[in-house]
């Protein structure tokens, strides 16, 4: 049984002061998200951490469906540009799998990131998860297992439309 108050505290020093505990079974997953990385999106088939290199759409649902409880971590930071963004998902992205690394040995084996955006740890991507440069770090983004982000975000009192439903991370527990 997850402490919530324990982790709670360990979000915060984390930087992740606002957030909502929420049923895995609430995250919306949908086939046009895949749909959406397929076509459109410069990272598909060039990252690592990416489609076509993360599960099938009907697996992304069985793997949430494995989870009783998750946190969704909302950053509402703005940003000037593109490579402003980057810089900073790569920086957050790295502060939160040491959160997932303290939240397993806090108890919690099962703890599993979900990037915001894609992983972009390193300057040039593998672009396979057998290549993969640092493959105990790599993470898919929410939207790579196929996660409506902006659904998601909405049903549980987030203005996910306003924010793009973009800047989100999710931290699967127990
Ligand atoms: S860790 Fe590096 S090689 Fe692996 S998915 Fe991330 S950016 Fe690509």
């Amino acid at each position: 049984m997850a402490d919530q108050n324990a982790l709670q505290r360990l979000f915060q020093q984390y930087g992740c002061r606002d957030f909502r505990w929420i049923d895995p079974a609430e995250i919306v997953v949908a086939q046009w998200v895949r749909l959406k990385c397929t076509f459109g999106c410069e990272s598909y088939g060039r990252n690592a951490a990416c489609p076509p290199n993360t599960p099938p759409v009907h697996e992304c649902r069985q793997l949430l469906d494995e989870y009783r409880i998750a946190a969704i971590f909302r950053f509402p930071v703005a940003f000037n540009d593109a490579d402003e963004r980057s810089g900073w998902t790569r920086k957050m992205n790295l502060e939160l799998l040491k959160l997932e690394g303290e939240v397993i040995a806090a108890g919690h084996p099962k703890a599993f990131l979900l990037f915001v955006d894609s992983c972009n740890i390193c300057k040039d991507c593998a672009k396979t998860r057998t290549g993969c440069r640092n493959i105990r770090m790599a993470r898919p983004s929410a939207q790579g297992m196929a996660i409506d982000v902006i659904a998601t975000a909405a049903r549980f009192g987030y203005p996910g439309e306003q924010d793009g439903g973009r800047n989100y991370s999710f931290l699967l527990l127990e």
